[in-house]
């Protein structure tokens, strides 16, 4: 066993709260989950007779290892329609979910000892996967008092010539956050390789859905149906590389994954069918369940200082309450039955803060935070 390696990595800690959280559900106790980010809308009709229509037409063996040709068409369709780029289909390679994106772009990028970039708070995975690698993780810190943008100034003053590849996550998980245009612009000018983890792009509620592709073309896009299309079982995610960068991706893809599950993947050709009035609908159910979570943290005195545009995360500064939001997350799980995701997984800087999820339905958001409610009034 890799033991020296093993030891090294970080356990997920929401996951500790979901696992908490079910022992209580086996022994009876009703728990209302707002830790995870995970769509609980229905699978789309569209999704289901696509990947049904696979299976019964014996679809269902390896596909090429960059993905069938439908779904990359698709997709590169997708951003012209939406964002203005042009891409060829054959700049796009299908992968099983975007975290094995994030891994074949980090491989393909960074060599051991190298250095990457993470924008804290970041997405737990990040430093995990750089280690894994050999690389190492240099920390750019943002604060609500910059409302989560990247601070241009500090940020031209932290970057130094030894930086390989910076992880981009816009918009992000746990913030919320999408980086505004003049940010995306500046950090298209660096000479660094970026990974833009785009994996909520559409999730916008106040805010442009962007593509890093608009600013540099030379960066690595990494997204997936997970998040905008509820899809997170299915394991259907993508990446979009520069055509030099290809063959290498296809390398490692055959050897370590050989393909995208393909029924998922003519699961994701008719999720990209769905129309737009479907998106819409579901745009305004998110942005209602964002606009009331929000509320209900001012009624119960927690101002959380900016304004969660995107995604489906609100991270909320809870200092007035802890210094160790592992502790408080366990508190509240078993004083009212409510699962949140601690700070500390997003980065060491925030172990006072506490990510709230509002991908659930508006129902199951409205008993979290009403329990939220009660903790605050009768145990803080
Ligand atoms: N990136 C970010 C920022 C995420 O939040 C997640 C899922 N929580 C992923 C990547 C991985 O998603 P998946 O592998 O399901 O596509």
């Amino acid at each position: 066993m890799n033991n020296f390696l093993l030891s090294s990595i970080k356990p997920f800690y929401v996951m500790e709260i979901l696992e908490k959280a079910q022992e209580y559900e086996r022994k009876g106790r009703n728990i209302t989950h707002l830790e995870i980010g995970e769509p609980t809308e229905r699978t789309n009709s569209l999704i289901k007779k696509a990947a049904k229509q696979s299976i019964n037409s014996n679809n269902s063996r390896y596909s090429n290892s960059l993905g069938i040709q439908e779904l990359r068409d698709k997709i590169a369709t997708k951003y012209k329609n939406n964002h203005g780029v042009s891409i060829s289909p054959d700049q796009i390679v299908i992968t099983n979910g975007s975290s094995a994106a994030l891994i074949l772009s980090l491989i393909t990028l960074i060599k051991p000892g190298d250095s990457v970039i993470l924008v804290e708070p970041y997405y737990p995975c990040y430093p995990q996967l750089i280690k894994i690698l050999g690389g190492k993780v240099r920390i750019f810190k943002t604060s609500v008092q910059d409302k989560y943008q990247i601070n241009i100034k500090k940020f031209s003053k932290f970057i130094n010539k030894k930086d390989k590849v910076l992880i981009l996550n816009s918009p992000s998980n746990p913030t919320g956050v999408s980086q505004n245009k003049d940010v995306l612009k500046f950090l298209s000018s660096l000479k660094i390789n970026i990974i833009s983890d785009e994996i909520y792009e559409g999730l916008n509620y106040d805010s442009d859905p962007e593509t890093f592709l608009n600013y540099n073309k030379n960066s690595i896009v990494v997204n997936g149906f997970s998040k905008f299309y509820s899809m997170t079982g299915w394991r259907l995610g993508f990446l979009i590389a520069p055509k030099n960068l290809i063959r290498g991706i296809q390398k490692l893809q055959q050897n370590m994954y050989i393909c995208a599950p393909t029924v998922s993947q003519y699961a994701g050709v008719g999720a990209l069918s769905i129309n737009q009035e479907e998106i819409e609908r579901l745009l305004g159910s998110y942005k209602k369940r964002r606009d009331y979570a929000l509320s209900s943290l001012r009624d119960m005195g927690i101002d959380v200082g900016y304004s969660p545009d995107s995604s489906f995360y609100i991270f909320a500064d809870m200092s007035n309450y802890t210094d160790n939001s592992l502790d408080l997350s366990l508190d509240i799980l078993k004083k009212v039955g409510l699962g949140v995701a601690p700070g500390i997984d997003f980065g060491p800087s925030f172990n006072k803060f506490i990510r709230f999820s509002y991908s659930s339905s508006l129902k199951n958001i409205q008993v979290g935070f009403g329990k939220m409610r009660e903790y605050i009034k009768e145990y803080t």
